[in-house]
């Protein structure tokens, strides 16, 4: 019970705690409530790529400047290669050269003088009802403000909505201006595979209205774990939400639902292997390992 004069405790959370609960409440349980944590299903290479190329960035930026080359950033993604998840070693090497040939081609483009504001950095803010934090891939300073860059490595093309219509772009530049105590308007998916920028400029209007509609999916969470807490059975609490992601899962394995929605996929399908007939669709490799 709750007195309506005491102060409400913050919801803490990350975009992709949010986005998962909206995506699937039963995953979302399994996520971040289930104490033990259920064992998920094995490593994905689309993952593991994703992870390398994020990685090599990061270091690619902590070199002294005379570094910054395209040759040092295929270096790097040698370097900073994770292995798992994939077919077999050929199958790991030809991606890896991928990686390091895609890799390669976006930091030509950049300016290697001209240093982030900050790379893969938390940032933080808090609301009447959250406490929101995440990791931003990049922060770059133009004209006096902030912009997140949000690095995808995915097969998938990008259009102007992904970037306008991200709930987890909005919020980091909502919490990147209270971090950073500077103007933080303007978002950016930069698509490594095409080199493509997608970008979205958000006003006062458009970073408020992602701010009420995380606290409104807060709220509904906060409620579904108060329903559970009461003696709901999970599954009415957290719903399953069944459909064609559910291929990916990481909790597929312990969902009867999400088994029949979806075929089983190797952990290798999503990169779309050049040996093998390509598959239209499948996850987006973005990592998602931070918020
Ligand atoms: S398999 Fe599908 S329905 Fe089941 S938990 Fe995962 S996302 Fe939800």
């Amino acid at each position: 019970m709750r007195l309506d004069d005491m102060p409400r405790r913050l919801f803490v959370c990350t975009p992709s705690r949010l986005t998962s609960f909206v995506d699937c409440p039963r995953r979302y349980r399994m996520t971040y409530l289930d104490r033990p944590i259920l064992p998920k299903g094995p490593p994905w290479a689309h993952t593991s790529f994703g992870i390398s190329v994020h990685n090599a960035l990061k270091a690619w930026w902590d070199e002294p400047l005379a570094r910054r080359t395209p040759a040092r950033a295929a270096h790097l993604v040698e370097r900073c290669w994770v292995g798992e998840g994939w077919r077999d070693d050929r199958q790991a090497a030809r991606y890896r050269a991928r990686a390091v040939e895609m890799t390669g081609r976006y930091v030509e483009h950049l300016d290697p003088a001209q240093v982030p504001r900050a790379v893969e950095r938390q940032v933080a803010a808090r609301t009447g009802q959250l406490g929101l934090s995440g990791r931003v891939d990049r922060l770059d300073e133009r004209d006096g403000e902030l912009v997140v860059v949000d690095y995808k490595t995915g097969r998938r093309p990008l259009d102007a909505d992904d970037a306008r219509t991200s709930l987890p772009l909005a919020l980091y530049a909502y919490a990147a201006e209270r971090t950073f105590r500077q103007r933080c308007r303007r978002v950016e998916l930069h698509h490594l595979p095409t080199g493509e920028v997608i970008a979205a400029e958000h006003d006062e209007t458009s970073l408020t209205r992602q701010v009420r509609r995380a606290e409104s999916i807060a709220e509904d969470a906060v409620g579904a774990g108060d329903a559970l807490a009461a003696g709901a059975h999970p599954d009415q609490a957290f719903p399953p939400r069944p459909g064609r992601l559910c291929s990916w899962c990481d909790f597929r394995r312990h969902c009867p639902e999400g088994q029949a929605a979806a075929p089983d996929r190797r952990p290798w399908d999503a990169i779309g292997d050049d040996d093998e007939p390509d598959e239209p669709g499948g996850p987006v490799a973005s990592t998602n390992r931070r918020g």
